[in-house]
């Protein structure tokens, strides 16, 4: 018998994918989570096991699936930098053929989609903050290109299945979110901050730390997420936290945290590092009635507590 709230998470075992698995579960859900397991893990989803609406798929959204749900996060894709890089080719396919797949299903079955896209798709952006209307500065062929262009062809996917096709997308713009789950080897900035901290480490700074990002802590990622899809917006919206810091102030900030006794040390920049990157985010206020409630210190402090338990 079909249920209404029947929700398929692909990229489900991942660390945004675990968080939305979790929070749907609680309210009283049903949850499938397909992944593959590229950069996702058994222990993210381990304690899910526990709902009884609760189920698991080991699959590769790069060939097609055929299940019956009302809901699809598409979340499917590696999101750091030295995981999208590691195949690139592979990584433009999950985007393009895994987006594909899901929107076939979501038109087969009636169900909505939403888009996990990046804040990557404004590449090295020239406006500041970046809005929904802004075109992005990207380059077609460096090394961020198999994740940046192909989150772009998927939300193109997702405009012309909605245009051609009557499928009801949702396209969110995640910016750098951060929080419990993340694996402490994904080379991202803050799990590799926190980690070398932890492990009284020199905390590892690109160029001269002066680029800048914003960082939302996953609780509230997850909470735009929802909304983003219970909402009719059919068009890109940008969720994250709009308070920017400069990637030496994030360095200082978990340093002071963990052992302000840590040296930096300073590494080459990597190739087409966005300089800066800041969202803005009326639209997804006056939408959605959102914005993110977690300061940096009280999410860092969550995280890093996290990171001490797991790191055992
Ligand atoms: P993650 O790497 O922790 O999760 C991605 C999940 O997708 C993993 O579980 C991985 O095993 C799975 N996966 C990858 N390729 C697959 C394939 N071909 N078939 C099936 N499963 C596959 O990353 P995350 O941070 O949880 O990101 C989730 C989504 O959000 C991604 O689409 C990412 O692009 C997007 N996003 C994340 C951030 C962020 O800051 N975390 C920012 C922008 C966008
Ligand atoms: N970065 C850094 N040291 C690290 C890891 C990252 O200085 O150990 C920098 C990186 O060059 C970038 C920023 O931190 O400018 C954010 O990097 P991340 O890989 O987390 O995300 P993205 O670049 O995709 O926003």
């Amino acid at each position: 018998m079909q249920n209404n709230k029947r929700n398929l998470i692909t990229g489900g075992s991942g660390f945004l994918g675990s968080h939305l698995a979790k929070s749907l579960l609680k309210k009283g859900e049903e949850v499938i989570c397909l992944d593959n397991f590229f950069t996702g893990s058994k222990e993210n989803i381990q304690e899910l096991f526990k709902f009884q609406n609760f189920e698991f798929i080991r699959h590769d959204v790069t060939e097609p699936i055929k299940l019956e749900v009302d809901k699809i996060w598409h979340l499917a894709c590696p999101a750091s930098p030295i995981h999208y890089q590691f195949n690139p080719i592979k990584t433009t396919k999950t985007s393009f053929l895994g987006t594909y797949n899901m929107l076939g299903l979501a038109k087969r079955v009636g169900a909505k989609i939403l888009l996990a896209s990046t804040s990557e798709v404004y590449g090295d952006p020239e406006e500041h903050p970046q809005k929904e209307s802004y075109k992005g500065s990207v380059n077609t062929t460096g090394i961020r290109s198999c994740y940046d262009e192909g989150k772009r062809v998927a939300e193109t996917l997702c405009a012309d299945y909605q245009r051609v096709h009557g499928v009801d997308v949702r396209i969110m713009r995640i910016f750098n979110t951060y929080g419990p789950n993340m694996r402490f080897d994904d080379g991202r900035v803050i799990s590799n901050f926190i980690f070398q901290a932890l492990n009284n480490k020199k905390i590892t700074l690109y160029g001269n730390g002066r680029q800048t990002r914003s960082f939302c802590y996953v609780d509230d990622l997850i909470d735009g997420m929802i909304l983003l899809m219970n909402s009719n917006y059919q068009y890109p919206m940008n969720i994250g936290n709009p308070k920017e810091f400069s990637i030496k102030e994030l360095a200082n900030l978990i340093r002071n945290l963990v052992n302000p006794d840590l040296e930096f040390e300073y590494k080459d920049l990597p190739l087409d590092d966005p300089k800066q990157r800041k969202p803005s985010i009326e639209l997804a206020k006056n939408i959605l009635n959102w914005e993110p409630k977690i300061e940096l210190k009280d999410g860092l402090l969550k995280t890093i507590d996290w990171f001490k338990e797991n790191l055992k």
